[in-house]
């Protein structure tokens, strides 16, 4: 997938200019895969889902894993998303898992969320992480006055919701251009990248075999098990786990082609903000933030002062159409804290989420490839999901029962043929910013 990796002036995936990069401290990097090796268990892809099985295989279940990770841990989504601790993971909401599945289904995957969000604050405190964790709850803000009552509407039916209007915003700090918001108490921001490279230490530190640059290039049967090649080696292993989210390559494993759909999410920092500037825009809580409309933004002041601000990138995956999109992302910012129009943005890159064709993650077993699993599919929802997620495959990885719910264990259906996805994904990105209205 050379389209995905954008290679720097010597030819290794580059990092993303990202605030979080230049504000973790640094590590040393993984060295690659070289020889024959051998392990019972090969996970693809280093983000929070790979490290969170690996450390479960390890710690929980005693059986050997190895890492493989095409550039460096962390290089995915899990080192640059906008470290919103919350639930999410599917587009599916209660109901419509009910009416699909059962309510079982929808009782089970609530619950999911909560232990997700749990898993990641025991991660943090079990490995010693510091990873600037801020207030807990979340707040989402209405962007039209029919949004905001169907807000209220939802809220009602959620006893710990708190609505908010305008006037009850501004007095929290949380003064946009906004009808409205509802404020619900689970969940906590995090600096992602400190995050994951504490995962990498505790996994590291629990005999989890580490490799980065060691694209998976190749992986066929082998005996009873997998053969994965890379640049400068192979791994053999009796299974295998596709932790690759929005990078997965779908030409090494055609079961998936047509099932997932990669989308870019964008994301800007500002400078850091004077406290005179916070005030000017009334903006001066740290609790996490996303609006209501389709196309949607996500933004928290961090806890330097600086804001960040995140929403869909371009419809093209295209890197110069990544790159361009910046000046559309900084257009929505200015228009939404108008106060802030002119401050000076320090950092802007792009990133890969992943939705499936089931709307719903995928935890379980490859068809037709005994051994083979995959946990992705996290709906630009991934910190706790994807670290959850990660832990509840390792008991099927260890050859004991999939400890996913039952929701993660219905395979993706297909969702748009891969020569159709960038025609799709501009027809949809259209319609839903029309029917959003304007900013
Ligand atoms: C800009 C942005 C903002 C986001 N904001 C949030 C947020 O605030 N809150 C939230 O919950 N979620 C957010 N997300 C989503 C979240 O980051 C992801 O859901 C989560 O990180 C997925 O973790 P993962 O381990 O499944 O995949 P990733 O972290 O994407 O890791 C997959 C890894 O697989 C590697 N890989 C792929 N192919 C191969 C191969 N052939 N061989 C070896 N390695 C391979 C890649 O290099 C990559 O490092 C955001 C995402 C983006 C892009």
């Amino acid at each position: 997938m050379p389209d995905r990796f954008i290679p720097s002036a010597d030819g290794q995936p580059a990092w993303p200019d990202s605030h979080w990069r230049v504000s973790a401290d640094a590590m040393t990097d993984a060295g690659p895969l070289t020889g024959e090796q051998h392990a019972d268990v090969a996970i693809i892809g280093a983000g929070y889902a790979g490290l969170n099985a690996g450390l479960e295989l390890a710690e929980v279940h005693g059986v050997s894993a190895v890492v493989l990770e095409a550039a460096q841990p962390g290089w995915g989504a899990s080192g640059r998303n906008g470290g919103f601790c919350c639930k999410g993971g599917a587009l599916l909401d209660g109901a419509a898992i009910a009416r699909r599945h059962g309510p079982e289904a929808a009782a089970e995957w609530a619950a999911y969320e909560r232990d997700a969000i749990e898993r990641v604050r025991d991660n943090l405190a079990r490995y010693a992480i510091q990873a600037d964790a801020g207030p807990e709850g979340e707040v989402q803000l209405a962007h039209s006055p029919r949004a905001y009552a169907a807000l209220q509407a939802d809220a009602a039916a959620d006893p710990g919701a708190l609505c908010l209007s305008p006037t009850e915003l501004a007095e929290r700090g949380l003064h946009g251009r906004f009808f409205g918001g509802v404020q619900t108490p689970a969940g906590f921001p995090l600096h992602p990248l400190k995050y994951l490279r504490g995962l990498v230490r505790a996994a590291q530190g629990a005999g989890v075999r580490l490799h980065g640059d060691s694209r998976v290039t190749g992986c066929a049967r082998a005996g009873a098990g997998w053969r994965l090649t890379t640049a400068r080696g192979s791994l053999l292993a009796r299974r295998v786990l596709w932790a690759t989210n929005g990078y997965s390559d779908e030409a090494l494993l055609p079961w998936l082609s047509g099932r997932i759909l990669p989308l870019a999410s964008a994301i800007l920092v500002t400078r850091p903000l004077s406290p005179a500037e916070l005030q000017a825009q009334g903006w001066t809580s740290q609790i996490m933030a996303y609006d209501s409309r389709r196309v949607l933004h996500y933004f928290r002041l961090l806890p330097c002062g600086r804001f960040l601000f995140g929403g869909r990138g371009s419809p093209s995956m295209a890197p110069a159409a990544q790159a361009a999109f910046r000046q559309v992302l900084q257009a929505e910012f200015a228009a939404l804290f108008p106060a802030w129009a002119g401050v000076d943005v320090e950092h802007y890159w792009s990133g890969h989420v992943c939705l499936t064709g089931s709307r719903a993650p995928w935890g379980g077993a490859v068809p037709g490839h005994d051994g083979m699993f995959a946990a992705l599919g996290w709906h630009g929802n991934g910190v706790a999901a994807a670290s959850e997620g990660g832990r509840r495959i390792a008991a099927a990885l260890a050859g004991g029962p999939n400890r996913a719910p039952a929701l993660l264990h219905r395979r993706p259906g297909r969702v748009v043929p891969r020569p159709l996805r960038p025609l799709a994904l501009r027809v949809g990105m259209a319609a839903a910013r029309w029917l959003d209205g304007p900013l």
